[in-house]
């Protein structure tokens, strides 16, 4: 399929430069690269590149706002209003915005508008209610002694986020860190920078006083490693691969013990027993690999069937991979746009020909879709091995792998044989067995009869090397407080 040009023409590209204290600036060497659109591989813009001289100078920010700055002594509900004031600007501007998201990452505009920007919108409204309402316990201890907590913020946060939903996950982390107080220097993934930036002009307009928040584009391996390194930082939180997860612990460990909260990659079990509705299954396990390109850390993406069920799953399976839409993700027809950049591209067409290397049986896709950009067909693979390579490794891209099981024991131990934990699904109409899979699959996340559903309320991580700590949700508050015992002598 030829992809028709992508009206490029028609999205607002917004502020290109850092934000820190409130101000657009040039990084201190003057460098930028480049963003690509990913529906072409043509450059969108150049955007300011920073280092950890630009690390230093927005930690510096940070630190002097959360100390000294009017956001220092402002009340809890006026920072819950900034955030409902944020939360009602990206509303007002969404289309603006759900536009510069599919031209910079490439997923589909309808994608864009009514699955990421409405979690982005209802997660900085769901933070801002928390605001005033994260308090301590009096504490009846021995003694002639009155004992208190208060949960204060944990200071100046780092926080490095991943390319697959650039504006959701730029509100995950600031939600919480802001209701709580803290203040915040992001660096955002060098192939996304541009949506995080056009929401600091929002953060500039909804009235958040400066150094709270400063977002800076650049590059792992320098402003990424300058953040986890940072003496002055008082907290990391990550969302990415689970290599660079290590590489961040590290750094914590080798600086100033920071806190390090991960969010990281995934293996996830789908299980699909024969009692459930299979059209939904089949449905639901398509949309649990497939969404946003298969560039899911908790994609469906270790598919097991049950034996009893598993030719007429597999073969539905693939007819309806082989529907779907791939292609200018401007198209309102559009179910899958292009992968994020070359290398992902590359990284997925290499964990397709390892599929048929190790035997598995490639049923639809495994080629690249028209002549430009970084499309690749719905891939789906029946007959895989838990102990192959696709079964065990991210794909991060549009490969379903099916596997076959024989009963509920087998199914269990499969699900667990990988060193991830982050979420598992499972499809049947026997409650016993959905509670059963539900407690003994090592997951921070099961989602029954169901997938994908997200609420800003509902804690999100991983078990094992998925991570540590939660998103959303109450749980995800502890992870940006403090707890400060207090005892007065009566
Ligand atoms: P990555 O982990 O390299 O990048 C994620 C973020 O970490 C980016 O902002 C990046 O600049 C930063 N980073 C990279 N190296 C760093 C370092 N040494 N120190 C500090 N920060 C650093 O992920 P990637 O290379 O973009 O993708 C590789 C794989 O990671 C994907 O194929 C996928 O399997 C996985 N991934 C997972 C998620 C997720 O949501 N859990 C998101 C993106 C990628």
């Amino acid at each position: 399929m030829v992809i028709a040009s992508v009206p490029e023409k028609q999205v607002k590209i917004g502020p290109t430069q850092l934000l820190i204290n409130n101000e657009w600036v040039n990084s201190v060497s003057d460098r930028r690269f480049e963003t690509i659109n990913p529906a072409t591989g043509e450059t969108i813009c150049e955007v300011a590149e920073a280092d950890a001289p630009d690390v230093d100078k927005a930690v510096q920010a940070a630190r002097n706002a959360f100390t000294t700055g009017e956001w220092s002594k402002m009340s809890a509900t006026r920072r819950g209003e900034l955030l409902y004031k944020l939360a009602d600007l990206i509303e007002q501007n969404i289309d603006e915005l759900a536009r510069l998201e599919t031209l910079d990452n490439g997923k589909p505009l309808s994608d864009s508008l009514n699955a990421d920007l409405r979690l982005v919108i209802a997660c900085y409204r769901y933070y801002a209610g928390w605001a005033d309402k994260v308090q301590g316990k009096t504490i009846p201890i021995n003694g002639p002694y009155f004992c208190y907590t208060r949960h204060e913020p944990v200071g100046v946060v780092g926080q490095i986020i991943p390319w697959n939903f650039p504006l959701l996950m730029q509100a995950w982390k600031l939600g919480p860190a802001l209701a709580t107080g803290n203040t915040v220097v992001m660096k955002t993934a060098e192939q996304t920078p541009l949506s995080a930036l056009r929401v600091g002009e929002l953060i500039i307009e909804a009235g958040f006083p400066p150094g709270v928040v400063n977002i800076l584009s650049g590059y792992g391996p320098t402003a990424g490693a300058a953040i986890s390194h940072h003496m002055d930082i008082d907290k990391v939180a990550f969302t990415g691969s689970t290599e660079v997860g290590h590489l961040i612990m590290e750094a914590a460990a080798k600086s100033n013990l920071k806190r390090v909260t991960l969010e990281l990659g995934g293996k996830s079990p789908n299980i699909v027993f024969a009692d459930a509705d299979m059209d939904e299954a089949i449905q639901g396990a398509h949309n649990a690999l497939f969404f946003n390109q298969g560039q899911c850390c908790n994609a469906g993406s270790r598919l097991f069937v049950e034996e009893k069920c598993y030719d007429e799953f597999v073969a539905k399976s693939v007819e309806r991979a082989k529907q779907r839409v791939v292609g200018n993700p401007f198209d309102s027809n559009t179910q899958q746009g292009p992968q994020v950049d070359k290398d992902q591209f590359d990284k997925v067409m290499s964990y397709i020909e390892s599929g048929m290397r190790e035997g598995a049986q490639m049923l639809c896709g495994g080629n690249q879709v028209g002549d430009r950009g970084y499309f690749i067909q719905p891939t789906v693979f029946a007959d895989v091995r838990n102990d192959m390579k696709i079964a065990q490794e991210e794909i991060f891209g549009p490969v379903m792998s099916i596997i076959k099981f024989k009963d509920i024991d087998e199914v269990i131990h499969l699900a667990n044989t990988t060193m991830y934990g982050l979420a598992a699904g499972v499809w049947t109409k026997d409650i016993t067995k959905a509670l059963a899979i539900a407690n003994n699959v090592r997951a921070g996340t099961v989602w029954v009869n169901c997938y994908h559903v997200f609420d800003a309320a509902a804690p999100f991580g991983g078990f094992k090397q998925s991570g540590m700590g939660r998103e959303l949700g109450e749980y995800c508050l502890e992870h940006y407080t403090e707890i400060k015992t207090v005892t007065v002598k009566l």
